[in-house]
């Protein structure tokens, strides 16, 4: 599957969307990350026991990064959102209340200008859709997406 990267650029920015649970039926993959002093634009994949930046800093901070697979109701095509953790909580409390998430549509909408760090999305249920032509065993894994967004 060729990797698309979901964005809002601009305040009140919107689209039309379906999340796409992964198998075990999570909203979302998780990874944890470490963010570099001085350069938090590019986060490094935290392996666990074999981490190089875990082994040459003493008890690095640990963050998580999110992406959450939607279907692109406009463009037609699946599209990862990533997500800091940073607002992610309700976001996963709201997709948690949808027993039949595959079918719901929602419109996101952004509110915060481009560059906000305060930037927050609102999700809006529109109706439902009653054809899932979604496969999740399909889904790049996490590294994958994670790797796709960072490999420099
Ligand atoms: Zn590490």
């Amino acid at each position: 599957m060729e990797i698309k990267m979901f964005h809002l650029e601009n305040d009140r920015d919107t689209a039309k969307v379906r999340f796409i649970p992964y198998p075990g039926g999570f909203v979302y993959a998780k990874l944890r990350v470490h963010y570099p002093k001085g350069d938090p634009m590019h986060p490094i994949r935290c392996t666990g026991d074999t981490c190089e930046y875990c082994k040459t800093h003493s008890n690095p901070p640990l963050r998580h990064k999110y992406f959450f697979a939607l279907y692109d109701e406009d463009a037609k095509c699946i599209k990862f959102w990533e997500r800091w953790p940073l607002g992610t909580d309700q976001l996963c409390d709201t997709l948690n209340n949808y027993k039949d998430i595959e079918h719901q549509v929602f419109a996101i909408t952004r509110f915060g200008d481009k560059g906000n760090l305060a930037t927050r999305y609102a999700l809006t249920p529109l109706y439902k859709s009653a054809t899932p032509e979604l496969d999740p065993s399909e889904l790049p894994s996490v590294t994958e997406l994670f790797d796709f967004k960072y490999k420099f």
